[in-house]
């Protein structure tokens, strides 16, 4: 496809190239809009559809509440224990100028104060009994909190309990439907694939190349960006299996390809001289002489050298003698280039001594 040397043929075969990549961006663009619109098959799943919700929603109800009583408990509990450091020092403050006083007294001994230290004991005693009761308020705080806390996670372990089932439920059929999208996609991608690969075995080298081609790129995007990203992985067997699958397909055509090759030029080298030159064709012959190797076994030869004249490999005729001006000249060239006579003898039927290593 390649081989064309006049120069509007390459820019028209360089223009068709462009027109199969513009083909394929259409296709392309096409098949994503009508998969975007496509209904969406699977709807995303949660965690919840898979709790039995008489079963979940009493517990959930019964952490809320537990989780409320607790904070409330804890406000409480953090007044409490406020009051509690107030009684203390009220009465920490009491005893200590109780003491005091007691000691100026012993060391003054006057009886008229009796009664005061009667009043001042009866006020101390009722410091101590504020004291105990801020104590007791605290502790029973304590205890309302504890069992809040404990009821809560109680609740909460039985909850967590029927969670890990259900997420293993939720899990189980995200496989099952990751492993349905895939084959939705399958589906659609297949056909396109068996398509271009037709297309490729029998009709990338007709007319409407450029199309095929087209097409076959549109089919390899589809592949790898609209099917391989979601293949399951099942722990990345299945992506290597693929992978090694397609290398080994990939692989024997490749093989396949090159014996042909072989066997081609194989049979193509036994034919006789002449009509090897005129099956090669002449612009594929010109561009393998342009790259100084044999047009006909693809071997480098030295097109320089005068003195030879036939490939030393496979025995084609390289260059011959005009038959009017006897100049050497291209065997593959159609005209002379020194005299401009029709070479028309040499490639259109086969010439006397024009067998592989024939004339000496
Ligand atoms: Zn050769
Ligand atoms: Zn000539």
């Amino acid at each position: 496809m390649s081989k064309a040397l006049r120069l509007s043929e390459k820019w028209f075969r360089r223009g068709l190239w462009l027109v199969a990549f513009v083909f394929a961006g259409f296709l392309i663009g096409l098949g994503g809009t009508v998969v975007g619109d496509l209904p969406k098959v699977e709807a995303p799943l949660q965690l919840d559809d898979f709790l039995d919700p008489q079963a979940v929603q009493p517990l959930r109800a019964q952490v809320k509440a537990a989780r409320e009583v607790q904070e409330q408990a804890q406000a409480a509990l953090e007044q409490a224990q406020l009051q509690r450091s107030r009684a203390l020092s009220e009465a920490r403050a009491e005893r200590e100028s109780f003491n005091q006083w007691l000691a100026t007294r012993s060391a003054t001994q006057r009886a008229e104060h009796d009664p005061e230290v009667l009043a001042r004991t009866r006020r101390l005693d009722v410091l101590k009994e504020g004291e105990r009761r801020a104590h007791q308020a605290v502790e029973a705080q304590e205890q309302a909190l504890l069992d809040a806390r404990q009821g809560a996670d109680r609740a909460l372990r039985r909850l967590e309990a029927l969670e890990r089932e259900g997420r293993e439920r939720l899990a189980a059929e995200q496989r099952r439907v990751e492993l349905r999208v895939f084959l939705y996609r399958l589906a659609l991608t297949l056909p396109l694939l068996v398509a271009a690969g037709w297309l490729f075995a029998r009709k990338r080298k007709s007319t409407w190349w450029p199309f095929v081609w087209g097409f076959i790129f549109f089919a390899l995007f589809a592949f790898f960006v609209e099917l391989v990203p979601y293949l399951p992985s099942y722990g990345g067997y299945v992506r290597y299996a693929v992978g090694i699958v397609v290398t080994v397909l990939v692989g024997r055509y490749a093989i396949l390809a090159l014996n042909r090759y072989l066997e081609r030029q194989r049979q193509a080298e036994s034919l006789p001289d002449a009509q090897r030159r005129r099956d090669l064709g002449y612009d594929a012959a010109l561009a393998r002489l342009g790259k100084g190797v044999c047009p006909g076994c693809e071997r480098p030869v030295d097109l320089k050298n005068e003195t030879i004249d036939f490939c030393p490999h496979c025995g084609i005729g390289l260059f011959e003698r005009c038959g009017a001006c006897s100049t050497r000249k291209s065997a593959f060239a159609r005209f002379c280039h020194a005299c401009g006579t029709a070479a028309a003898p040499a490639t259109e039927a086969p010439a006397a001594g024009g067998a592989p290593g024939g004339p000496a």
